[in-house]
């Protein structure tokens, strides 16, 4: 073969490389052979078909659901979580029927919200009260109920994830009992089944403790990644939000701030990330093989991204759009591990997985002391891999996971990873009296799917 058609022979081979892993993976039927519909979560990773669906509008309705309905009975908010916690061939529940603000007090800065509205609905009717949620996770499409089920949280000094500043919460189980719990009324309830996974029952509403409306100014700014791992605990310090994304291959860093201001409105501008994002993948396309062109194409064109600089009120910044779909490991782990085990992840990515583009996101979480929380008597830092849909995913088992363990790392409930129930009864200190109430709020285990049974009916 002469030079030239070994060179055509290459570049085909490299295009037809690229085409067949920019395929979309296999989706399953839209319905089974029962004619039932198929449903899947917003990364199409978990999914089932569910012999049941219903939308009650009332917590009656609601009561006599848990009571008759074929179970596993499983709740769904928006479906964003990425482990198996809500595919059921029994029933699918949704409170989408039940939203909006109930009541509030001005004075305490507390609001009583239905547990099916969605953060993206909340921001808005709380500012319009003069109050603003404490702390907003990345998107704003989850349901209150799911956020507080699985721990969602933001990042910031001092700031709790959203179940931390839950003051009391009413649980419909499926015996139909109707149960109002806060820290002093029915506490057990109050403290297992906070972040509770949709095992306990289904949660209608709960009372927030907001805070007074205020305007934030947010920044996005690459650094060199050394210096922001060097000056994090600053950085945590001079910041009400902080976070930072490492963009592997390229040495840089994604910091994003921020800050109480009375500066005038600067609205959000385009949506920058998302373009970059797709750079990084067309980096990876192209660069992947050459780690050390990567990374000087990278560097050379980030040099002239400019800061982002936006203000407006933290419900209209904080939370973003996320069209490009992924799936996600996060664990939380003592802050002290956080860096290490962050630098740890990073060299394993760039050393074994040049097909990775995402971002690798670091935050940090108040302790708080619901039992299954994640953070349960413990400040956080977290760490959360991800991986564009359409690429294999497995390394964040294979890879991520053992070191994101050995650094005594808790995962997101919403997140993927592959703990059993005695990994996470010796994770969390009051497991078993979590379990206990569980046991005893639904005995015949009805809430409980494959996923579920494996972790509380074993
Ligand atoms: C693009 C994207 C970005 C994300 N960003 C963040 C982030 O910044 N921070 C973070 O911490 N997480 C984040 N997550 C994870 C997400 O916040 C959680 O998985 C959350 O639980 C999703 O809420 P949901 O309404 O979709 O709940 P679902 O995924 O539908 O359900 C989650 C759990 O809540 C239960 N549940 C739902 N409704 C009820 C109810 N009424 N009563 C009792 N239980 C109920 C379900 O049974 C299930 O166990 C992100 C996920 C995605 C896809």
């Amino acid at each position: 073969m002469t030079g030239a058609a070994a060179v055509g022979v290459a570049g085909a081979g490299a295009v037809g490389y690229r085409v067949w892993r920019d395929r979309e993976p296999a989706s399953p039927p839209a319905e089974d052979a029962k004619g039932r519909l198929l449903w899947r979560n917003w990364s199409g990773v978990q999914s089932s078909y569910p012999a049941a669906r219903a939308a009650p509008a009332s917590e009656a309705e609601l009561a006599e659901l848990l009571k008759t309905g074929l179970a596993p009975i499983r709740p769904v908010g928006a479906g964003h979580s990425f482990t198996a916690l809500v595919p059921t061939d029994g029933t699918l529940v949704s409170l989408d029927a039940m939203s909006g603000v109930l009541a509030y007090d001005p004075a305490l800065m507390q609001a009583t919200v239905r547990a099916g509205t969605r953060l993206g609905d909340l921001g808005p009717a709380l500012a319009a009260i003069g109050q603003e949620m404490p702390n907003l996770p990345d998107i704003n499409k989850q349901s209150l109920a799911g956020a507080i089920g699985t721990g969602t949280h933001g990042t910031g000094l001092g700031f709790k994830a959203i179940h931390g500043e839950v003051l009391g919460f009413r649980l419909v189980t499926p015996a139909g009992e109707v149960i109002d719990c806060d820290a002093n009324n029915r506490p057990e309830v109050y403290d297992a089944a906070r972040v509770g996974l949709g095992a306990f029952g289904v949660i209608t509403q709960a009372t927030l403790q907001n805070r007074p409306l205020k305007r934030i100014l947010k920044r996005v700014e690459l650094r060199d990644a050394e210096a922001v791992y060097a000056d994090w605990p600053s950085l945590q310090r001079q910041h009400r939000n902080v976070e930072f994304y490492v963009i592997p291959f390229t040495g840089k860093a994604a910091l994003i701030t921020a800050d109480e201001t009375s500066e005038p409105v600067r609205p959000r501008g385009p949506d920058v990330e998302t373009k970059t994002l797709m750079d990084l993948k067309t980096l990876r396309d192209l660069f992947g093989f050459a780690p050390p062109i990567r990374r000087a194409v990278a560097q050379a064109l980030m040099g002239h991204i400019p800061p982002e600089v936006m203000v407006d009120e933290g419900w209209k910044l904080l939370s973003n759009e996320r069209p490009v779909r992924f799936n996600e490991m996060e664990f939380h782990l003592p802050r002290e591990e956080q860096i290490p085990a962050l630098k740890a992840v990073v060299a394993a990515v760039e050393t074994h997985r040049n097909d990775v583009f995402f971002p690798i996101e670091a935050r940090i979480i108040e302790a708080d002391d619901a039992w299954l929380s994640p953070f349960y008597d413990r400040p956080s830092g977290s760490i959360a891999v991800h991986a564009y849909y359409k690429d294999d995913h497995q390394f964040l088992f294979d890879l991520i996971e053992p070191i994101l363990r050995r650094h005594g790392g808790r995962p997101h409930w919403g997140k993927l990873n592959s703990l059993k129930a005695a990994d996470f009864a010796a994770l969390y200190p009051r497991w078993k009296d979590a379990a206990e109430v569980r046991r005893s709020l639904d005995p015949g285990g009805r809430m409980l799917n494959p996923y579920l049974r494996g972790l509380f009916a074993a």
